[in-house]
């Protein structure tokens, strides 16, 4: 995909000097005419070619330097590098300026451009070389060590001329340089003894100017110069593109700041959408980020053509869009969201890869009514953009003040998660898992239960997701099973309990080696056999990608831990997945157990879900029992393990110990 922008383009192909753009591995992305039409065009040009690494070009011809000023530009550790270089062309010294810098590709990909300005042949001065002189296009002068010019070229007195009146040399007398922008520059290379160039502005004309001045043996200095307005000017433009998204040639995020910052100091109401692209890294995760970035591109051209009032399209992140309009009108805003959510549900299928679908999340925010700056703009429009999110795919939402509140809820919790978990209302209780034939308890599953002094009772949903997104899950399941194991450890004493204790954990903490040698410590430390520790995993975790995960999975199998598959039916899970890892349990989710007798769709899921665990020789359990009638018909297809309030709801462990433990002796 050409991801340079056409402006930048234009430019490239204008200048004379040598330019490359280059992405974040080195490749060539782009080259200007310059190299194609270059008198020097050697082996070197030829092997650069669009697409091909120029880092690894440096690295074979070893110019080990350039090699390293560009990796350390596309690590972030400098943002530029120049440097005076000599190559030798049919035996003649070239001096060339080799300058790199930053550039940003897209808001989270850094490359490179790089420029080679190539200077005429380096000629000292001497009365032999004056035709040379004179042809050059080098302006040039040489100054004795009094300060007088000795020589100057006629291209020379033309540009002096523009830097200082009285280097007009129709009248008689002698121009001095002390007058000029160039005298300190001089005075320090006569005072260094020591070949430099500098970059010189003359404000009155205004022009940049490039000026080396070379030492010469008998005291004074021979000075070439030239201007390079063209470059400086290309190198301001090629800046500007830090405010252009390089893929979809939308405004980037700083180019919305700026935007809107202007709107609000002219104090211009505007709505401000944040879009979120739901799916979008599935793809990129499974497809590569080629097809990725053409499905952005898609994207871009969309909300450009959908909305036909004034607005700004931007993209301020992978995934992420805004759009703001001066409409201000929530009704007519809402007529706006509306439009591109259902035209882009019509489009989604065709741009996107089969079988995963993208949708919109939309967040509104309005200024001046919900915010005064833009900062907060941001913040509020993405916020609402997570509401959204959360009611489900392809919503949008206004910001309302009550979503802070709810943020604050939402650290409020993890504050607490954070803190001594023994301090919180956390607890844990225990599900009975049964065998319908014998009524007997065949396991329990540990859930986690929150009352909160302030909030009241937090569903587990709410509570695990941001322990999980905080860090703090590892933390929280190991407190459950230090509780849980200790009481365990004493029922094996007492009653001789035998049963697996299912333990659900998270895909995150799935892939948390230390969790998992904690683990065994637990085991070994309250002498529970490992075989009743019972491990439930979602369909959702990358079961077959995250070598972690796999890694995890494979020492539990080593030391004889059960492995359950939580809320079957409902994930991705590949069938060669589960064959893989030898699943004890399928625990087919409450999902399709609701849909007994209503829906004989779900019924023949059911039996196929029977057979496939048949062939990998499995148990199969039911979640979310609650009445005879599932169980009836579950048990016609030869399902006899149940889990739901149908047989028990969660209890407390002491309750299970009186009730299952204690009335069984
Ligand atoms: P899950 O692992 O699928 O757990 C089963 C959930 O279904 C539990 O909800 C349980 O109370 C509920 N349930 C069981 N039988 C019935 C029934 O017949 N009808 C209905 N309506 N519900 C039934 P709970 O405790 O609210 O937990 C919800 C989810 O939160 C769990 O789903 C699990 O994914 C997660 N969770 C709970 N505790 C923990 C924990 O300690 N660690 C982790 N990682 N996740 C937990
Ligand atoms: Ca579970
Ligand atoms: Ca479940």
């Amino acid at each position: 995909m050409d991801i340079v922008h056409p402006f930048t383009k234009t430019i490239l192909s204008t200048s004379e000097n040598f330019i490359l753009v280059l992405d974040e591995t080195g490749k060539i992305l782009n080259k200007n005419n310059a190299w194609n039409n270059s008198k020097h065009a050697s082996e070197y040009t030829l092997l650069m070619t669009e697409n091909s690494s120029f880092t690894d070009l440096l690295e074979s011809t070893h110019n080990y330097e350039q090699l390293d000023s560009i990796q350390q530009v596309l690590r972030g550790e400098i943002d530029e590098f120049r440097k005076e270089f000599t190559c030798l062309i049919e035996k003649n010294d070239y001096h060339y300026l080799f300058h790199t810098y930053k550039l940003k590709l897209s808001s989270d990909r850094i490359g490179a451009i790089i420029i080679y300005s190539v200077y005429k042949k380096h000629v000292i001065a001497n009365s032999e070389t004056t035709s040379i002189l004179e042809s050059m296009t080098d302006a040039f002068f040489s100054l004795d060590k009094h300060w007088n010019i000795t020589y100057i070229n006629e291209y020379g007195k033309t540009l002096l001329s523009k830097v200082h009146p009285s280097f007009n040399y129709s009248n008689s007398e002698s121009p001095s340089l002390i007058d000029t922008e160039f005298y300190p520059f001089l005075q320090q290379v006569m005072l260094e003894n020591k070949t430099q160039q500098q970059e010189i502005y003359i404000p009155s004309i205004p022009t940049w100017f490039e000026v080396k001045a070379y030492p010469r043996a008998e005291g004074g200095l021979s000075v070439f110069f030239h201007h390079i307005a063209e470059r400086k000017s290309i190198e301001k433009d090629l800046r500007s593109f830090a405010y252009y998204d390089f893929l979809t040639n939308l405004p980037n995020r700083r180019m919305t700041y700026d935007i809107l910052q202007h709107k609000i100091k002219n104090d211009e109401p505007f709505s401000f959408f944040y879009i979120e692209l739901n799916g979008f890294k599935l793809v990129n995760d499974m497809y590569g980020h080629a097809r990725g970035d053409a499905i952005l591109v898609d994207i871009a051209t969309f909300f450009n053509q959908t909305i036909k009032i004034d607005k700004v399209v931007a993209r301020v992140g992978g995934d992420e869009f805004v759009i703001f309009t001066d409409e201000v009108n929530n009704e007519q805003l809402s007529i706006i969201a509306n439009k591109l959510i259902q035209d882009f549900q019509q489009i989604s299928e065709s741009i996107s890869v089969p079988s995963i679908p993208l949708s919109l999340s939309i967040g509104i925010s309005r200024y001046p009514e919900d915010a005064p700056d833009t900062d907060l703009l941001f913040r509020y429009a993405n916020i609402a953009m997570y509401a959204s999110k959360k009611r489900n795919r392809n919503n949008f939402s206004f910001f309302e003040r009550t979503m802070i509140e709810e943020l604050e809820r939402k650290v409020n919790i993890e504050n607490e998660l954070h803190g001594d978990l023994k301090e919180t209302t956390i607890h844990f209780v225990v599900q009975p898992q049964f065998n319908s034939k014998t009524n007997e308890v065949i396991g329990i599953e540990v859930l986690t239960r929150w009352i909160h002094p302030e909030y009241g009772y937090i569903t587990p949903p709410e509570f695990i997701e941001i322990a999980d997104n905080s860090g703090r899950i590892e933390e929280l399941t190991k407190y459950l099973i230090s509780e849980v194991f200790s009481k365990v450890s004493r029922w094996i004493q007492d009653y001789g309990f035998d049963k697996p204790i299912a333990i659900n954990i998270t895909p995150k903490l799935l892939g948390n080696r230390k969790f998992f040698n904690d683990l065994i410590h637990f085991i070994q430390y309250y002498r529970i056999p490992p075989q009743m520790v019972d491990i439930e995993i979602t369909e959702n975790a990358n079961l077959d990608t995250d070598q972690n995960i796999l890694d995890n999975i494979a020492f539990c199998r080593k030391h004889g831990i059960r492995l359950s598959l939580d809320d079957f039916g409902t994930g991705y899970s590949k069938l060669a997945d589960l064959v893989d890892f030898q699943i004890d349990k399928l625990k087919i989710d409450k999902y399709f157990v609701d849909k007994i007798g209503k829906e004989t769709n779900a019924e023949l899921i059911l039996h196929t879900f029977m057979n496939l665990a048949k062939g990998l020789k499995c148990d199969v359990l039911a979640e979310g029992v609650e009445t005879k009638e599932q169980v009836d018909y579950l048990n016609s297809l030869g399902l006899t393990y149940f889990q739901g309030y149908y047989f028990s709801k969660p209890i407390s462990l002491d309750e299970f110990e009186l009730n299952y433990l204690q009335k069984k002796l």
